[in-house]
């Protein structure tokens, strides 16, 4: 295939889990859980979620075996060690993740270290019930991999457990969706259906965002195309700049997300025309350079944080940061060099 091939792709099927969509969904948690031929379910949720997840304890009835309400941000070893042993003494069969994708991540690191499937019911627009993507962190910092066995069986979107994310929380999530649709939209790996994926997902999130209180089902759908296309491509430099920010400077991940993609995509905009079309017309404008600037229009009229210095970055860290960024290789439509990701950084910092 010559590489100057304009339209040249490969696509390869993978599995994806089984998916029950709509407002009431939970209620249909224990019919599902026994098709899977579940008997001994543990529920995981965090502390502050503890109400949902005895929500779900009564849904299952019979089936289930307790609820383990200790999943904390970006799954922490020490709580991966402590469901461990817990489970060891409750012979659970079957993990059902209720939450956003720490909770998510917790059962898919326990899934890492057993055999054990999972059913997600997700809570948040972050993604990680779509993907094959897990992630662990230790005090070396955050791990993360690709392994099929971590993928949940099963995903019960209920938009009724998402009216209680806060409004600000919700608008970051959702931002963070986003992210995941654009990096699609110029991976090496995508092609012509993760664009589809994307472009909907994108379009559909950037339509429910600015009222999202009355919007929780569409952006939920949103929510599970952006998830999709993150779980089945390459990221770029947008979560590669996360994942600095949040593992090594302790900035929070939705927010992080938020802040950054207007800039990202300002960066990597003329790099990428056949993504900016895609993302112009799901933005419903006719072209790169608007799009850009509807991208960070939406972001300040849905109210998310302005900087990076207003979600606790401190200057000083910004050098440390680019060195971070480009101390190893990885796939960008625009070519990564330290001088230009740290401008990014210093306008992102700015909120410029
Ligand atoms: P989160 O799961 O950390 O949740 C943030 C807080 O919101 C928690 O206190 C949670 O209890 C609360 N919350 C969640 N849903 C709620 C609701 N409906 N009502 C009230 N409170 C609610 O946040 P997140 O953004 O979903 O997940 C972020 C983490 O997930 C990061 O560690 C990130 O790296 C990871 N992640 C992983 C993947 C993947 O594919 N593996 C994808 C996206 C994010």
């Amino acid at each position: 295939m010559s590489a100057r091939a304009k339209h040249a792709f490969v696509h390869q099927s993978v599995p994806a889990p089984r998916v029950v969509f709509g407002p009431g969904a939970l209620a249909t948690l224990a019919d599902e859980v026994a098709r899977l031929g579940a008997e001994r379910v543990l529920v995981l949720c965090t502390p502050g979620q503890a109400a949902l997840g005895k929500l779900a304890v009564e849904q299952l009835g019979s089936r289930v075996i307790g609820c383990h309400a200790h999943a904390r941000p970006h799954v922490p070893l020490g709580t991966v060690t402590e469901a461990l042993g817990a489970i060891g003494l409750t012979r659970a069969d079957l993990l059902l993740p209720i939450g956003g994708s720490s909770t998510i991540g917790l059962a898919k690191a326990i899934a890492l270290a057993t055999t054990l499937s999972i059913v997600a019911v997700p809570t948040t627009y972050a993604g990680s019930e779509a993907t094959p993507i897990w992630g662990v962190t230790d005090a070396a910092g955050k791990r993360t991999g690709r392994d099929l066995r971590v993928l949940p069986r099963l995903i019960v979107y209920d938009p009724e457990l998402t009216q209680s994310l806060p409004i600000g929380l919700s608008v970051t999530s959702g931002l963070n969706a986003i992210a995941h649709a654009i990096e699609a939209l110029y991976a090496p790996d995508g092609n012509p259906l993760i664009s589809a994926l994307a472009e909907d997902g994108l379009r559909g999130m950037a339509e429910a965002l600015p009222h999202i209180a009355s919007a929780r089902e569409e952006a939920l759908q949103a929510a599970w195309l952006c998830g999709t296309v993150l779980g089945r491509t390459t990221m770029g430099l947008h979560h590669k700049l996360c994942h600095v920010l949040g593992g090594s400077f302790d900035l929070p991940h939705a927010e992080t997300h938020a802040v950054l993609i207007p800039h990202v995509v300002r960066h990597n905009a003329s790099h990428a025309p056949d993504a900016m079309k895609r993302i112009a017309r799901a933005l419903d404008v006719s072209n790169g350079p608007d799009a850009v600037d509807r991208l960070a229009a939406l972001a300040k009229r849905v109210g998310a944080p302005p900087s990076l210095a207003a979600i606790g970055m401190s200057e000083e860290s910004l050098e440390q940061a680019a060195d971070l960024a480009v101390a190893s290789p990885y796939a960008n439509p625009r070519l990564i060099d330290r001088s230009s990701v740290l401008e990014l950084l210093q306008r992102a910092f700015q909120g410029v």
